[in-house]
């Protein structure tokens, strides 16, 4: 049975305060910015299929959303580009490295999937091609959409922190010019990357984004009928970094981290769950994010792979 929007609370606080406990993780600092987060910082936020907010903890803090940008450049990109010209662009298959890692895309010679940097920068550079001088305008525009606010704003410390110190990034980006993956000039397609990775948001509009992925296209956010299926089977395989099968079978539904300590998860026709709190693990997702979704998955019983009787 659905349970109520009080038990659903009830839920939340029970879970906050399990996975509080968990005190592992190291908050990321090898972009310099990131580094001066609050370790002590934990909210959780579930947002239902009707918009009803349930939270416990730090849900208002801002922090930029990192790599879980990808997911929205994804969708976008899937909303307004080619599909076959992404198809040719970038795979939808799992690396077994690193978010960052080059190692693989040297031999593959494209990228893995739109969930690590080389895919994304790779997704941003169609976008570039696809708005031009507008392009920041016109993701930005589908950014606030997706998470459910109007006033979005990019934290400019972060963005030009990661701008002065991404020699991995702009590495990576040269190797997909190298391939004829890059039309734009790479610098374009890199400001464009880290000034999505800086857009600040809360725990909250990480549970709306959820819960718009969720609700599979309702409310008329999406103009393909299967954006949301594209983008929520590559977050399951992919969105969890090297983790994303450990991830598949502790908590059974997509999900994607960012190295800022955020976690956006989409329950397909439940709800959507946000969890900030920024000490990582060795792959780079929050520790406590990792324990509130367990917790919620096992207590409401949402594991896609559980059959029910
Ligand atoms: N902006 C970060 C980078 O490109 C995102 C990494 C992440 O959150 O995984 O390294």
């Amino acid at each position: 049975m659905k349970p109520t929007p009080e038990e659903l609370q009830q839920i939340v606080d029970e879970v906050y305060a399990a996975a509080r406990k968990e005190s592992g993780g190291e908050v990321a600092s090898y972009i310099p910015e990131l580094g001066k987060a609050d370790a002590n910082h934990f909210g959780i936020s579930i947002c239902d299929l009707d918009g009803g907010l349930m939270h416990a903890g730090d849900t208002d803090h801002p922090f930029t959303i990192q790599s879980i940008s990808k997911v929205i450049t994804y969708a976008c990109a899937l909303e307004t580009c080619d599909r076959e010209a992404i198809d040719q662009r970038v795979d939808i298959e799992p690396t077994g490295e690193d978010f960052d890692s080059i190692i693989k895309l040297d031999r593959h010679q494209r990228p893995f999937n739109p969930m690590v940097n080389a895919g994304a920068i790779a997704i941003t550079d169609l976008l570039l091609s696809r708005f031009g001088k507008n392009a920041l305008g016109a993701t930005l525009e589908f950014y606030a959409r997706l998470l459910g606010r109007a006033d979005l704003e990019i934290d400019e410390k972060v963005f030009n922190s990661e701008v002065s110190t991404g020699k991995k990034n702009l590495a990576t980006a040269n190797l997909l010019k190298h391939f004829s993956l890059l039309d734009n000039e790479v610098d374009d397609v890199i400001e464009l990357y880290c000034r999505h990775c800086s857009v600040l948001v809360t725990a909250v509009d990480l549970a709306r984004l959820g819960a718009n992925l969720a609700r599979a296209g309702g409310h008329g956010l999406f103009s393909r009928p299967d954006t949301c299926r594209h983008v929520l089977s590559v977050m399951m395989t992919c969105g969890m970094y090297n983790d994303a099968g450990q991830w598949a079978l502790d908590v059974g539904y997509p999900a994607k981290s960012g190295i800022s300590g955020g976690m956006t998860a989409s329950v397909p026709g439940r709800m959507g769950v946000g969890v900030f709190s920024p000490p990582v693990n060795e792959l780079g997702s929050s520790v406590r994010g990792w324990a509130a979704n367990r917790l919620i998955s096992s207590k409401l019983g949402l594991h896609l792979f559980t059959c029910k009787e």
